[in-house]
């Protein structure tokens, strides 16, 4: 962690690559710092929940990236699926063939 200080300004921004979905994200990593229980098995960008801000520990997912062609895509299951790592649809289409039946059902 560099020492930054807390510019609003700043506002990161998550896209994702296959919708174009865009949303700004408060955290990218395993180990969200508003919710110390939780922690992921990718890099994920985080959204501190919107509605509960006053020390919530709620948070929404937005996405990550896909494991083989690095792309930034959102949790929405026509973009992204979880199987041991994340894979964006396009890659998790052409390596389906190493999925088992059932992740492969949710690629149609
Ligand atoms: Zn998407
Ligand atoms: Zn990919």
């Amino acid at each position: 962690m560099t020492s930054q200080s807390k510019t609003s300004e700043e506002e990161k921004c998550f896209r994702c690559e296959v919708c174009g979905l865009q949303e700004t994200y408060h955290y990218y990593g395993k180990k969200p710092p508003f919710n110390k229980n939780v922690t992921f098995l990718e890099d994920c960008y985080l959204l501190q929940d919107p509605f509960q801000s006053w020390g919530s520990e709620s948070f929404l997912l937005l996405g990550s990236s896909c494991t083989v062609c690095k792309r930034v895509v959102c949790q929405s299951t026509a973009c992204s699926i979880f199987y041991t790592k994340r894979f964006c649809i396009d890659c998790a289409k052409s390596q389906s063939d190493e999925f088992p039946p059932e992740v492969r059902n949710r690629l149609k």
